[in-house]
């Protein structure tokens, strides 16, 4: 008998599973890999393989969100940060690891624990009772995944990203940009001015434009991506560049019904529409990070931030992250799960990892441990303390339980931009400002996790 299923021994199954165990919890995890399946991207069978690079990314604590991260999860007696530490590799303020000690690292600490038993066998429907974890990953299988659709429903399961580039509001240059709703469309859930970003653009600049998406180099689909349909709604921006050179202009870079108002004219003093628009929509609740309406793409990060930085106004734009295209199965979280990343309607289930739509390993591991203290939390019957808004744990988790727009959400790593903003702090300090803060709300916060160990 067990307390808590734990379903995929992935980053995030394999963290929530130490976190439950180390609380005395009797946990059952549950991987197929091993078991005669595998998924496409998957090498071998062990525990919390790493797919691609072996990089857990920045560990500088001090000035980056994903660093920050690492420390909140050492704090917190991660098995992935520990099992990374001692697989580590030289890779200067980076943290890389030998990805087979490191999977060797995290399954030979779950199998010699006597609360975890691991079971290599395929889940094919969400469990009906009992405490369980789905932490089944970007390639879950296509059984459980049509379960899962049949809980949520079918327009709040995705089995492709198609992330278009978000930058930081506070690195466009609104002497350039103005604020517009198109015909000044109005909704009750409208900012005052109107809801868009528009840059605008002169007929040379955009030829220029769209000469630079035909010829910037291209990331290929990888074998098994190339067959997996993706609908018009998800097209990449150069292979709708690619149709002509207008097609652009008459689909996301549309300029009608926009009133440039540093552009007026007697005629028009409003303002005139430019040549062609690029719009940026508000990407989280907390205003900071706005994303590149219809600019998902395939286009290499290094071709992407060239060409978009030509864009008036996005001269100096930062990225929270970049544009994207992959197969990615990952729920619509916002919508479906509660704070607590309980299945809305079906509360014995949570999410953890890359299918709530976070983006990463040390994400994904991250939020299995959330998943992982809070389940420990509901079973002993305590109220669930949610890490602070102000901590990387926090800010995530926010992100992924209601602060994304959820009618476009799409995967996101951690950055700076799902931090509560500090806009009195001078910008050269506001990293260290971020992470001072999260730091010290973090060591309050710990006194109360620590009390449920059993
Ligand atoms: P996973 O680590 O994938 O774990 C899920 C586990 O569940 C797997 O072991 C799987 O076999 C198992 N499983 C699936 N379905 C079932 C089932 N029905 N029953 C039982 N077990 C099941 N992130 C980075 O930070 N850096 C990268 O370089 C990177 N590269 C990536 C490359 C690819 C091709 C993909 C798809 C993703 C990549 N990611 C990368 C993103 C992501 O962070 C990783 O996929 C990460 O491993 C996600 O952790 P997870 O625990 O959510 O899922």
């Amino acid at each position: 008998t067990y307390d808590i299923h734990i379903i995929g021994g992935g980053l995030a199954g394999c963290e929530a599973a130490w976190q439950l165990a180390e609380r005395g919890l009797n946990v059952r995890l549950s991987e197929m890999r091993g078991g005669g399946d595998t998924t496409p991207a998957h090498q071998g069978d062990g525990l919390a393989e790493l797919v691609c690079s072996n990089s857990f990314r920045s560990d500088d604590d001090e000035r980056n969100a994903v660093g920050l991260l690492h420390h909140e999860m050492r704090q917190l007696n991660s098995l992935v940060m520990a099992a990374g530490e001692e697989a580590r590799v030289p890779a200067g303020s980076a943290m890389a690891v030998d990805r087979d000690v490191f999977s060797r690292n995290v399954e030979r600490r779950l199998l010699e624990h006597p609360k975890v038993t691991v079971v290599r066998e395929r889940v094919d429907a969400l469990p009906t009772e009992g405490p369980t974890i789905v932490a089944t990953g970007p390639l879950t299988a296509q059984s459980l995944a049509q379960s899962i659709v049949k809980a949520t429903g079918e327009d709040r399961l995705a089995f492709f990203d198609a992330i278009a580039p978000i930058v930081h509001r506070d690195s466009i240059d609104m002497d350039i940009c103005w604020i517009q709703s198109r015909w000044n469309k109005r909704t009750a859930a409208s900012n005052e001015d109107g809801d868009y970003i528009n840059c605008p653009m002169t007929k040379d600049e955009y030829l220029a434009f769209h000469q630079g998406l035909i010829d910037g180099e291209k990331t290929e689909f990888r074998e098994w991506e190339a067959d997996t349909p993706y609908f018009d709604g998800c097209m990449p921006i150069e292979a709708m560049a690619a149709r002509g050179v207008d097609t652009l202009r008459f689909g996301p870079m549309k300029p009608v019904g926009l009133d440039n108002p540093r552009d007026t004219t007697p005629e028009f003093p409003q303002g005139r529409w430019p040549y062609a628009v690029v719009q940026l929509r508000q990407d989280n609740a907390l205003g900071t990070l706005w994303n590149m309406v219809g600019f998902q793409t395939k286009l290499k990060y290094g071709a992407q931030v060239e060409l978009f930085r030509t864009i008036p106004g996005l001269a100096n734009a930062e990225f929270a992250r970049l544009g994207g295209l992959h197969r990615n199965t990952f729920i619509n979280s916002p919508v479906v799960l509660d704070r607590h990343l309980r299945l809305r309607g079906a509360e014995h289930i949570r999410f953890a990892g890359q299918i709530t739509g976070c983006e990463g390993y040390v994400e994904s591991a991250a939020i299995g441990l959330l998943a992982g203290i809070m389940a420990a939390q509901d079973i002993a019957g305590r109220p669930i303390s949610e890490p602070p808004r102000t901590t990387a744990m926090g800010a995530l988790l926010a992100h992924i339980t209601g602060d994304a727009a959820a009618e476009h959400y799409q995967p996101m790593n951690v950055n700076f931009g799902l931090f509560p903003p500090l806009h009195d702090v001078p910008k050269k300090q506001r990293k260290e400002a971020y992470t001072d803060r999260a730091k010290a709300d973090l060591r309050n916060w710990l006194g109360t996790v620590e009390t449920v160990a059993a």
